[in-house]
């Protein structure tokens, strides 16, 4: 059996992997960029390894890609980001993030009253019980809440945060999303880790696995152009082939990207309901320093201008060169715009405030700067995950093919959705080809 899978991030490279351990198949990863990883590319650039995505692990422990590293002999390191450096700036004022017993404790962002209160509701989700997950939207919970304005404010902020979003979209993420999110991330106990060596350190393992199958190919700057079906089979043309044949495609790529690929086609109306879905953007403010200019925490996130900044190098000292620091600044957007103006003025101001956070933690940045990055659009979820939005289940009916990315159904938000989906998709693909006769869809 032929298998093509279009896209080669992370989750295209994870179903890759595992189809790739099975000898019966053979098939091809098609990637349009020069490189592999997708939103998780990962480069060099004079000594410093900088990602296009951040590579946080929200609950490692709990995380697909432990079951990758048993599945797949994965190996690779974390480490956990210091959870006593972790700090939120309200109105200028600086205090620990209430992310476990002891900073709840230490934190002013509650008083002793909404701290016992906190700590009942972090019980409760961690017993499955908590209410949220009876509501539409957390917005709709917190109405209805008799909590302090602390205490919803600090939930709004734990979910901007987690799913990289602002204030009003995080009012709109639906209740059971949450609370299954924070059952997972509150019973963790690594919270927030970094892979050591970035994201590259898993893409070239998966890359190597795929590559290590002689009837696997990797065809790089081939961007899949139109899928046919013809007597069964699927016809695809890619920029430099007319027509190459595969009995399976996998869809590796962001939603909006798979409804294009298959518009004017007969299952383009299959995609409707998707294809309006919003995706999550952030601006991006990377900046690598030879020497460490200051590190009065290891992640502060300013609950004022909702954004934040990781002292990347604090944690993973592999991306710097000795002695060097990394930092990563990351500013949640909002998207509803009345014309091209507004929203260039509001993305002059979220730099201003950007720089402003920098200049406050790290007086004389701006000489030490060796490297550079600045993305004023990165998506970091291609749906982004609100109740008015649907995320692409992996298969659909009446549509012959599977789908995965960080868009699609899957265990988790953002990699971990990736990375799940991938996984599941392959397994789904290895069941039928072990039992054909018992796989319907
Ligand atoms: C700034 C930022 C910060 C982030 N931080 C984190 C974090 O800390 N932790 C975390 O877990 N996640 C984080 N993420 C999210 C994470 O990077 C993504 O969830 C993940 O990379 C998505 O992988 P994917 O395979 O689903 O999609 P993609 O990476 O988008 O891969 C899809 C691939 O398909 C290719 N493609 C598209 N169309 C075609 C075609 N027609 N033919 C061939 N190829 C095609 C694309 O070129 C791309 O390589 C972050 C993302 C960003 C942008």
């Amino acid at each position: 059996m032929k298998i093509a899978i279009i896209g080669g991030g992370l989750a295209g490279l994870t179903a890759a992997a595992y189809l790739s351990e099975n000898r019966e198949l053979e098939g091809t990863v098609f990637e349009r960029s020069p490189q592999l990883g997708g939103r998780a590319f990962t480069y060099q650039k004079s000594g410093f390894t900088l990602n296009y995505g951040a590579h946080a692990i929200y609950g490692i422990d709990r995380h697909t890609l432990h079951h990758m590293e048993e599945d797949l002999g994965l190996v690779f390191e974390s480490k956990q980001v210091d959870k006593r450096k972790v700090v939120y700036a309200k109105k200028d004022h600086l205090t620990p993030a209430p992310l476990d017993f002891v900073n709840i404790m230490k934190t002013d962002v509650l008083t002793a009253m909404e701290k016992v209160r906190f700590v009942g509701e972090i019980a409760a989700i961690i017993g499955n019980v908590h209410h949220l997950k009876n509501y539409a939207t957390l917005g709709d919970y917190l109405d209805q809440s008799h909590a302090a304005g602390d205490v919803k404010e600090l939930w709004q902020h734990l979910v901007c945060s987690n799913f990289f979003i602002t204030p009003s979209d995080a009012r709109k993420v639906s209740g059971e999303v949450i609370a299954v999110y924070y059952h997972n991330l509150f019973l963790s106990s690594k919270p927030v880790n970094y892979i050591l060596g970035s994201w590259a350190t898993i893409t070239d393992q998966l890359q190597d696995k795929i590559d290590h199958n002689e009837k696997w190919n990797i065809a790089l700057k081939e961007p899949v152009e139109t899928i046919v079906m013809e007597n069964g089979k699927f016809i695809l043309k890619t920029k430099n082939h007319e027509a190459l044949v595969f009995d399976k495609v996998v869809i590796a790529t962001p939603v909006q990207q798979a409804v294009k690929l298959l518009e004017n086609t007969e299952w383009a109306v299959h995609l409707d309901p998707y294809k309006d879905n919003t995706s999550t953007e952030v601006m991006v403010y990377d900046l690598g320093f030879k020497e460490v200019v200051a590190r009065p925490f290891h992640y502060i996130s300013d609950m004022t201008n909702k954004m934040f900044i990781s002292d990347v190098s604090a944690t993973d000292y592999t991306v710097v060169p000795e002695g060097g620091q990394l930092l990563q600044g990351i500013a949640y957007l909002k998207d509803d715009f009345q014309d091209e103006e507004e929203r260039k003025a509001y993305m002059d101001k979220k730099t201003e405030n950007m720089e402003g956070l920098f200049d406050k933690y790290y007086p004389g940045w701006r000489e030490a700067v060796e490297v550079k990055r600045v993305s004023k659009k990165a998506m970091v979820s291609s749906v982004k995950n609100i109740s008015t939005n649907r995320l692409l289940p992996n298969r659909l009916p009446e549509v012959p093919f599977y789908f995965c990315g960080d868009g699609c159904v899957g265990k988790g938000e953002l990699a971990e959705r990736a990375f799940s989906s991938g996984r599941k998709v392959a397994l789904k693909l290895l069941n039928q080809l072990i039992k054909p006769e018992q796989v319907t869809s």
